[in-house]
């Protein structure tokens, strides 16, 4: 049994038994253990959804999603709005459960609650108008009237990872619902509360029932089940796995998105404010232990301020407070599992072996918990290094230096791999243009993550092997949906000649008139 004191106030057994009675799983089956990292005791159990539950919760989606789709808009976005209301008021209980189960640092479990409310006040605030039927121009204007509509796609499945457990279960599938889709949700096995909590807080909202299935389970053995119910699958995961649903979902002729994994690189500027790069890269590096998609693992310096940048972030690397404790004191979260720790320590040790210099960190930190491992800096990488491209996520950082900004560009780009990056100097409109020259979803200037993440208005993923498809932005909602175009004609039939006209004749005439028509501002 875990010692009282590292329970958070919030969170107590009672609580969790609430939470796996709301999973979508038959009773009387086998259970999954829950592990909080912080000290790698039992917290309870959830029920493990099997194939069978799989297609049940696919069924039952399936039938809740007719009516939910003829429900008006109006009313769902009240659902969403007070599911936004409810994640601000229980915001102290969701940051408990997320720290408690994923062994996060306070910060980034912060992070988490407060993204999901933003996506969801993001989406009821845009969606009304993305969704709404709208008027498209004609190649006939006045004889052809076009209108495009976006029906939702009916069942969209989510697959989910351990590191942000709440807002990558429920931010993304806000979209979803408001579109009129029902969800199955396959959140990661170490870390179900968190999405289950998030199910409820929408139950308490009004979500009607059956809407949304959260089925706990083993990747490996439901996940390719999960696909064969649904009629989109959302998946946020590693590219391997992500790669493997993708050639499942083509071959099911079902749509998919793909958030998937990074080498994020940062490229620091001659010209770059220390005092801003120092501090931000340092967030960028270690923020949730590394254990963040977007978190940045290769710096690239100007060799004229490379002694001076690295020396200050391992100074500032060694200073960062790293507890498990239920406050904002810590800048480290813990490694996920025993498994997940000694993976980030042989990408280490791997690459020390091989030559790399080692300029802080290394070892983990039992002192702390278990599976704490120290804020690491390397030097002197290169390719035969396992961690040269290969994502460690870890807080682990490889710097490296570059003497013309045309080759930090090259060497970030010389990547499988294209999620976030970011660009470090006092010249703005200079970063924006090495920015748009990086090949990553997205770039942020003078910050790691967070501007990139939360300008929610803009499309979010990943290039090359970093994933297929975007998050937010009208793309992360029209995604969910079926677009379908309705056309009235009148008069003439559309891309023919008018009766009695021959088409020797329509084609005489059409070429001079297109040519003209070219110069007029209405015609499209
Ligand atoms: P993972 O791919 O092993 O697991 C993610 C999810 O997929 C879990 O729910 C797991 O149960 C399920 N899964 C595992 N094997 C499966 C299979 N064969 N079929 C179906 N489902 C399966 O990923 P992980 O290692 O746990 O998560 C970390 C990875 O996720 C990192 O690579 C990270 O960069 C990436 N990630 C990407 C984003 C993003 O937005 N791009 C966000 C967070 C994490």
């Amino acid at each position: 049994m875990m010692p009282e004191l590292l329970w958070p106030p919030s969170i107590d057994s009672a609580f969790l038994e609430r939470l796996a009675a709301r999973a979508n799983v038959a009773s009387g089956g086998s259970s999954i253990p829950v592990i909080a990292p912080f000290d790698e005791s039992e917290i309870g159990r959830v029920p493990e959804a099997e194939s069978r539950d799989v297609v049940k919760a696919g069924v039952a989606a399936s039938v809740a999603q007719e009516s939910w789709a003829a429900t008006p808009l109006s009313e769902r976005v009240a659902v969403l709005s007070r599911f936004h209301d409810l994640v601000l008021e229980r915001a102290d209980t969701a940051i408990d459960l997320i720290q408690l189960e994923a062994g996060k640092a306070r910060v980034p479990a912060f992070e988490e609650v407060y993204d999901t409310a933003a996506t969801t006040r993001y989406y009821i605030k845009t969606g009304p108008a993305l969704l709404r039927r709208k008027r498209r121009a004609t190649s006939l204007p006045g004889l052809t009237t076009a209108y495009e509509y976006h029906h939702p796609v009916g069942v969209v499945g989510n697959i989910t990872p351990w590191n942000f457990p709440f807002t990558l279960a429920i931010s993304d599938i806000v979209p979803a619902l408001l579109a009129g889709n029902a969800v199955v949700v396959k959140p990661d096995e170490k870390t179900p509360y968190s999405a289950l909590y998030g199910a409820m807080l929408l139950d308490e909202a009004g979500l009607p029932e059956g809407l949304l299935q959260v089925i706990p389970g083993y990747g490996e053995k439901i996940g390719s089940d999960l696909i064969d119910q649904v009629d989109f699958i959302a998946f946020t995961g590693s590219t391997e796995v992500g790669r493997a649903l993708a050639q499942q979902a083509s071959n099911r002729l079902i749509a998919s998105s793909m958030e998937l994994g990074g080498k994020n690189a940062a490229i620091v500027m001659a010209d770059a404010n220390l005092e801003v790069a120092i501090p931000g890269l340092a967030r960028a590096v270690y923020a949730n232990g590394g254990q963040l998609c977007l978190a940045m693992e290769r710096i690239y310096v100007d060799s004229r301020i490379r002694d001076e940048f690295t020396q200050r972030f391992v100074e500032h690397s060694r200073s960062l407070s790293v507890t498990a404790e239920y406050d904002f004191s810590s800048k480290l979260s813990s490694m996920i599992d025993r498994s997940h720790l000694d993976a980030v320590h042989a990408h280490v040790e791997d690459a020390v072996d091989r030559g790399a210099a080692l300029l802080t960190g290394g070892k983990p930190r039992p002192d702390v918990g278990p599976l704490f491992y120290e804020p690491t800096v390397l030097t002197d990488v290169d390719d035969s290094m396992a961690l040269c491209r290969g994502e460690t996520f870890g807080p682990v950082v490889s710097i490296y230096e570059y003497e013309d900004v045309d080759d930090a560009i090259a060497m970030a780009n010389d990547s499988d791999q294209g999620l976030n990056f970011s660009v470090w100097t006092t010249d703005n409109r200079r970063g924006v243009d090495v920015a748009s020259r990086l090949d990553a979803g997205t770039v942020g200037v003078n910050d790691g993550y967070a501007a990139t993440w939360s300008s929610y208005d803009a499309p979010m993923g990943g290039m090359k092997a970093s994933g297929l498809g975007r998050r937010h932005g009208a793309t992360g909602l029209l995604k969910f949906t079926e677009a379908q175009t309705v056309a009235v004609q009148r008069l003439v039939p559309a891309f023919a000649p008018p009766p009695g006209m021959s088409y020797e004749r329509y084609q005489r005439i059409l070429g001079p008139l297109l040519k003209l028509l070219r110069h007029t501002p209405f015609y499209k």
